[in-house]
């Protein structure tokens, strides 16, 4: 299996999987263009998507959607409460709604969609499976929850949102209702939060973790990756560290 994601952050989030001959995006919350010449960095083109697995709703998930499903016709897959809401915006895709907790295969994957706590409509991490390695998907959620661990448990790699840091997020000058709802238990993870669950999913056989979602006036990739880290050497665990950014492509990493 292998991973490559071509932009994240609060301003729009993409990430392509891939395994044998099936290839996934995960989320396009950047637009159509920006995803193809991405694909293309990849070695890719539309062609080749066979679905695309959606967190949720917010733009920075959805936003290429509409153009890029009219391209494709390729199939969505998402949670079942989003129907309405994803056919008004994309009437021509082709719908596989999922259950939270119940695997589907697609091609070559089997994709387990898990609840995760943010303010959207049902919203879903993932765990993607194929020849014995699995990668968890976790994106947008305020808090840890404990149907997360038994899903996550024993993954290879890891994509985890890790969304602001406390202080610069208080010095932001965002109005206090909001940097409340970044903070609470629906918005997203702190770097110390993301550092905490590594430090309780950490596993001989972590390979790679992937911090991703990186609040661009909120936090830096310096103080994410130094949180992070500092959990790594702590547990002397020698598990790959990667940021993902906004505007430059992560390449393609085997899992
Ligand atoms: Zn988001
Ligand atoms: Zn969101």
């Amino acid at each position: 299996m292998k991973i490559a994601v071509l932009a994240s952050s609060s301003r729009g989030n993409a990430t392509v999987v891939n395994a044998g001959k099936t290839t996934l995006l995960v989320d396009v919350g950047i637009s159509a263009r920006r995803i193809k010449l991405g694909l293309e960095s990849c070695g890719l083109g539309l062609e080749d998507i066979c679905g695309i697995c959606i967190t949720h709703e917010h733009s920075d998930h959805i936003g290429g959607l509409a153009v890029l499903s009219g391209k494709t016709r390729v199939r969505v897959y998402c949670s079942r409460y989003l129907r309405d809401d994803l056919v008004s915006l994309a009437p021509d895709a082709n719908y596989t709604f999922l259950e939270p907790g119940t695997k589907v295969r697609i091609g070559d994957f089997s994709v387990l969609p898990i609840s995760v706590s943010h303010d959207a409509v049902d919203p879903l991490g993932y765990v993607f499976e194929a020849d014995g390695v699995r990668l968890g998907y976790i994106t947008d959620t305020g808090c840890i929850t404990r149907t997360m661990f038994p899903a996550l448990q024993g993954v290879q790699a890891l994509y985890l949102e890790s969304n602001y840091d406390p202080e610069l997020l208080c010095k932001s000058g965002r109005p206090p209702e909001l940097i409340s709802r970044i903070e609470g238990q629906w918005g997203h993870l702190s770097n110390e939060q993301a550092g905490e669950f590594v430090r309780q999913i950490a596993h001989s056989d972590l390979r790679h973790i992937i911090l991703a979602h990186l609040s661009p006036e909120c936090n830096t990739p310096a103080r994410a990756a130094v949180t992070i880290q500092a959990v790594l050497d702590e547990l002397h665990h020698s598990a790959e560290l990667h940021i993902a950014r906004q505007t430059e492509l992560l390449p393609w990493m085997q899992v």
